[in-house]
């Protein structure tokens, strides 16, 4: 497994001031880690607060949770590239399942924004995973192929690019149900294969998270599935109770064997 990462999207949730509030609790009870990475995903009002409390931080990261695909212009209501950059974001989530569902996004756009975030110095976190009917109708494996394949179709430097993937099963997302280890595993394994097919052997060593319904309970099961590096976390990253639980989260190697089992 590579260096596991664990990322909270807070969504529409925790403006400047919560985020601060947020911070400074979460900071006073996670010293520096050395095997592990955590990236927020505040709202863009909040990336700028949150950058600043990382001081010495270096095992903590902070990224935009959209942007747009020009770097400049006339686009009201949008953030570019280059302003999350300049906010302090080094990583922006592409494609999460509420731009595709919510607000209509193409796995062209998600092309366009991943190429954006590779000008503007930002690694890109796309976000892959079917629907319901899609997984009920046996078309899992096609439909995250397609957005994987789709998404970084328009990058300059595929093969010096450093980007992340999050599987999230839109079925799995803000529904308490959450895809079993052995699934995640199953559907990480076709992600991985195809990054193969795109970058080769450094395929290996870009980070493939999952997301969806996530919580202190599911993650040490999830976080020992094969080829799973990282959890992406909604509403359990909000409070700093539960996401201190699921950072703090005990890799493989220090979990007695029976502990394992559950996944629930
Ligand atoms: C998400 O928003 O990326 C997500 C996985 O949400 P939740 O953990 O709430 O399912």
């Amino acid at each position: 497994m590579n260096h596991p990462i664990f990322a909270a999207n807070w969504k529409m949730n925790h403006g400047p001031s919560a985020a601060r509030a947020f911070m400074k609790t979460f900071l006073t009870q996670y010293p520096r880690h050395y095997d592990r990475t955590v990236i927020f995903f505040p709202p863009a009002a909040s990336i700028e607060t949150v950058d600043r409390e990382l001081e010495n931080r270096p095992d903590i990261l902070v990224g935009a949770q959209n942007i747009h695909w020009e770097d400049q212009g006339a686009f009201t209501g949008e953030i570019s590239g280059p302003i999350a950059r300049d906010a302090g974001a080094t990583v922006v989530l592409v494609g999460h399942s509420e731009r595709r569902h919510v607000f209509g996004e193409t796995n062209e756009d998600t092309a366009r924004k991943c190429a954006a975030a590779e000008r503007a110095g930002l690694r890109p976190m796309l976000c892959v995973g079917e629907k319901l009917d899609e997984r009920e109708a046996g078309k899992t494996k096609k439909v995250v192929v397609r957005q994987l394949r789709a998404g970084f179709s328009k990058l300059a430097q595929i093969d010096s690019f450093n980007p992340l993937v999050a599987y999230e099963p839109v079925w799995a997302i803000g529904t308490g149900r959450n895809a079993t280890p052995d699934d995640a595993s199953s559907i990480h394994g076709v992600i991985r294969a195809e990054l193969r097919a795109i970058v080769g052997d450094r395929a290996r060593a870009i980070p493939v998270l999952y997301g969806g319904s996530v919580n202190a309970g599911n993650a040490p099961s999830l976080l020992a599935a094969s080829d799973v590096d990282g959890v992406l976390v909604g509403g359990a990253s909000l409070d700093t109770g539960s996401w201190i639980s699921i950072v703090r989260t005990r890799m493989t190697a220090e979990i007695p064997a029976g502990e394992l089992a559950s996944d629930e």
